[in-house]
């Protein structure tokens, strides 16, 4: 049989990170992943270029950038591990990196150097890869773990579960962690698909689906008139509904029954640049509605009234105000979501009550949890990376610490 201090079970961004950090202090640390390549999340992330982390994080106010049942629960890890450290260890690889909008980090390159990065950290942790390796159960027995694996039987110390969250299945998305957490009798946050396009049914959509492939920058919120969420982000018409920054980030929030609110022409008072129009001007109002919005979609948006359709100065000023009201607060009730495989994220995972938010150790004495798979959720732009990295750094060192209080 094998033996080690801990096995981690996933070789994705949180369970690469733990693994390196954990080698590092001292540990005999297994990692195992059931797929052939590790990090396939890394790789296609943001582009092929991995937004790692933003800038703009907060520790302290963890909520506005992270959800979940308690958004708090993120906060001592995030503290512990900060983005101004990963950078650190971005610089010290020397892989050159470059910040877009809204304080999102990127590499030049590609998400390539990342996981070489995460490799030979866990190389200079003499960490134990094997994969691919699937791991057919987990029995705790006498403050310790016996794991039966396709490479053997392995007992552990402790045992870390990095096993993702159920999002784009075919890179290698399984239920494993929440499986792991019911045999232990932990309680689950249902999973639901979250940065997740919407998608739109029925009649009403019909105008709008011509409009496939336009993009504009708006406002969009979930039209609750406490505690409101505003996104201000690029918004995508696509065949089935709507994507983009936009969506994905208000997708998070969104549940089955509410609605979405858009802001077409954000920033603009938009009665009043249509009343000042009809003064002076005698075109179609789509024309002059084209000065705000891409032309398409004032072409598509005046269709859907006979009084919209006809020239500025011939239209009430009624007519105009229903006109600027709808493009203003276009409500919309999404019929679902693109599902699991198209979300970046799952929202949802192992209830945090069952987790010390210093460790990420449960209620199961050695059972260890950390990146998506816990009801931990970031913002679209580099959020959930450093979730990944700060949860497995707190998990690392909290393994080291009990190695030391074990022996
Ligand atoms: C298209 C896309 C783009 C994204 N872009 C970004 C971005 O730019 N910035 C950002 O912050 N976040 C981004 N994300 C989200 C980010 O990738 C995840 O939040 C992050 O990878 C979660 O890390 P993790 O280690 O918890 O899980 P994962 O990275 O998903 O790793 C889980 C690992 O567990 C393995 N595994 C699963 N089941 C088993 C099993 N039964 N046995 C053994 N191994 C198993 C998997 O093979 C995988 O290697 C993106 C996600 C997607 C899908």
């Amino acid at each position: 049989m094998h033996s080690f201090d801990v096995t981690i079970i996933g070789a994705g961004a949180a369970g690469l990170f733990c693994a390196g950090v954990a080698g590092q202090l001292g540990l005999r640390v297994l990692l195992i992943d059931h797929s052939e390549k590790v990090a396939e999340k890394v790789r296609i992330a943001g582009g092929g270029r991995c937004n790692f982390t933003n800038r703009e994080l907060d520790p302290r106010a963890p909520q506005k950038h992270f959800l979940g049942e308690n958004p708090n629960f993120c906060r001592s890890a995030l503290s512990r591990y900060t983005p101004q450290d990963f950078i650190a260890l971005v610089q010290r690889h020397g892989i050159p990196f470059h910040e877009k909008h809204k304080s999102q980090l990127f590499g030049d390159r590609s998400s390539e150097d990342f996981i070489r990065m995460l490799l030979a950290e866990c190389e200079a942790g003499h960490v134990t890869r094997w994969q691919p390796c699937a791991v057919r159960a987990v029995h705790a027995m006498n403050g310790a773990y016996t794991l039966e694996t396709d490479r053997g039987e392995v007992k552990a110390g402790a045992v870390v579960i990095a096993t993702g969250g159920l999002s784009i299945p075919k890179i290698g998305a399984t239920d494993f962690g929440y499986r792991m957490a019911r045999q232990f009798g932990l309680r689950i946050v249902d999973p639901r698909a979250a940065l997740v396009p919407l998608t739109f049914e029925g009649e009403s959509w019909a105008p709008y689906s011509q409009l496939a492939g336009l993009s504009l920058p708006v406002a969009i919120d979930t039209g609750e008139k406490k505690n409101k969420i505003v996104f201000h982000e690029d918004l995508l018409f696509t065949h089935k509904g709507l994507s983009g920054p936009a969506v994905l980030q208000i997708s998070s929030y969104w549940r089955p029954g509410q609605a979405i609110v858009i802001d077409l022409a954000p920033g603009v008072n938009l009665y009043e640049q249509l009343r000042q129009a009809k003064a002076v001007s005698r075109k179609l109002i789509a024309n002059e509605l084209a000065a705000f919005v891409p032309s398409r979609l004032a072409d598509a948006w005046v269709r859907q009234d006979a009084a919209w359709q006809r020239p500025i100065n011939e239209t009430t000023d009624k007519a105009l105000a229903a006109l600027a009201l709808r493009l203003s607060r276009w409500e919309l009730h999404p019929s679902g979501t693109e599902g699991m495989r198209k979300a970046e994220v799952t929202a949802g995972g192992v209830d945090t009550r069952e987790l010390s938010s210093q460790t990420m150790e449960s209620r199961q004495s050695g059972l260890y949890f950390i990146g998506e798979v816990v009801d931990v959720t970031g913002w679209l732009g580099g959020y959930n990376f450093q979730w990944a990295w700060a949860s497995g750094h707190a998990c690392a060192q909290a393994l080291a610490g009990r190695r030391i209080t074990h022996q």
